[in-house]
């Protein structure tokens, strides 16, 4: 047999669900953090602080090495879970730490199903669930479509519930023109690789008082209270949850490009929802996302494809993203229904009990999506979609 003929056309570079946009002055910055002698928590970080702070209307701001942990000092500060009676009423439709900090700090998880269009936390659900023993509702801006702050906060005020939002998708969005973070109780951002704004690993928790900012400064890393220049105490159990000031200059350099980031996410969004073809998606029933180009920060691009629709053409959401991965297009799942994780069956929750996340975690996926995508990008993900579900 004769070999066969290399191909002439490069094959297009892959293409992943997202991307890092890093630019060399931080990378140079980094390195000068590297050089300094000073590389784990310090003046980078307290400056991080500062213009998060300043982006949250002077709200009071710390940094943390994690998302999820912010999460669970928030519970903490407001000592959720002091009873074990305590009950938290969250979406089942989310990364699993929002839950799992619930356990964390011995407190009960109740979940309200998602509202179908949105993804995000059905408000109506919330109310139907709150007993005398809930404490705190954590919603979540799934994707960055920020949950209805006028209505939550008016929920959680008649109720006297704290809040905890789960913002770590929606760095960037905005609730009727006031920024998330700007207002409302506590606000959890995180800055994981993924998220628009990264700093490799780490969030940051956005508080009501210095008050409250002393207690995640305590939460942060052990317990300890420094004073004067050799005192040191500790009252309270602490973890170890301190940002580096490498990660913090990582920080520092991604945040004067928020607002471009956002802009150029929410123009790929526009022609996403352009490029897909009517015809298509009707055939296929595809569910499209909410069009929110005022509010969004557009986390994430997200179709539904349902899986009725697949199973015609002898296929399952696995067989798509293994084809478009042969097209050299990455995608991603966000997330399935957390409550059938075998940690969460084991707790009693089982198919059948929130039918709207558990459609939505068996039928999402998630497509290319980064600030330095181009347009011929977004229309190579469509058209290779489309061929792919036409058995082209
Ligand atoms: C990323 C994410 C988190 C956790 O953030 P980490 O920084 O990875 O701990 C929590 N909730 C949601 C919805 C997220 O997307």
């Amino acid at each position: 047999m004769s070999a066969q003929p290399k191909p002439v056309v490069a094959a297009a570079p892959f293409l992943p669900f997202t991307r890092p946009t890093i630019d060399e002055a931080t990378i140079a910055g980094v390195c000068d953090v590297l050089r300094s002698g000073w590389i784990t928590s310090g003046p980078n970080v307290k400056e991080f602080e500062k213009q998060l702070s300043a982006y949250c209307g002077g709200r009071p701001v710390r940094a943390f090495n994690s998302g999820t942990c912010t999460m669970e000092i928030a519970l903490r500060i407001a000592q959720v879970g002091a009873s074990a009676a305590d009950e938290v009423i969250t979406t089942p439709l989310t990364w699993v730490s929002t839950s799992n900090i619930v356990l964390d700090v011995g407190a009960k998880p109740v979940f309200a199903d998602i509202d179908p269009v949105t993804r995000n936390i059905d408000l109506d659900r919330v109310e139907a669930a709150i007993t005398p023993n809930t404490r705190a509702i954590i919603p979540v801006d799934l994707t960055g479509l920020p949950v209805d702050r006028t209505r939550l906060y008016e929920i959680a005020g008649r109720k006297s519930l704290r809040v905890v939002e789960d913002a770590a998708q929606s760095f960037g969005s905005n609730w009727g023109g006031a920024p998330i973070g700007s207002t409302g109780d506590f606000v959890s951002f995180s800055f994981h690789a993924n998220k628009n704004i990264t700093t490799i690993e780490g969030g940051c928790l956005v508080m009501n008082d210095e008050h409250e900012a002393r207690l995640a400064e305590e939460y942060r890393l052990q317990g300890v209270v420094r004073s004067g220049l050799d005192g040191m105490e500790v009252e309270r159990v602490g973890g170890k949850y301190n940002l580096t000031d490498v990660a913090a200059r990582v920080g520092l350099g991604q945040l004067p490009h928020l607002a471009s980031f956002t802009e150029r996410r929410r123009g790929l969004a526009r022609r996403y929802l352009e490029r897909f073809h009517a015809a298509f998606v009707a055939e296929i029933d595809c569910r499209l996302p909410v069009a929110d180009f005022a509010q969004s920060n557009w986390h994430m691009f997200q179709v539904i494809l349902p899986e009725a629709h697949l199973a015609k053409r002898g296929m399952k959401r696995a067989d798509v993203m293994a084809a478009l991965n042969d097209r050299g297009i990455g995608t991603g799942v966000h997330y399935p229904a957390l409550h059938l994780f075998a940690l969460y069956r084991r707790l009693g929750w089982k198919d059948g009990d929130f039918p709207h996340a558990e459609y939505a975690g068996r039928n999402t996926l998630t497509l290319p999506l980064f600030p330095t995508m181009t347009d011929a990008d977004v229309d190579r993900v469509v058209e290779a979609l489309e061929s792919v579900l036409r058995g082209a």
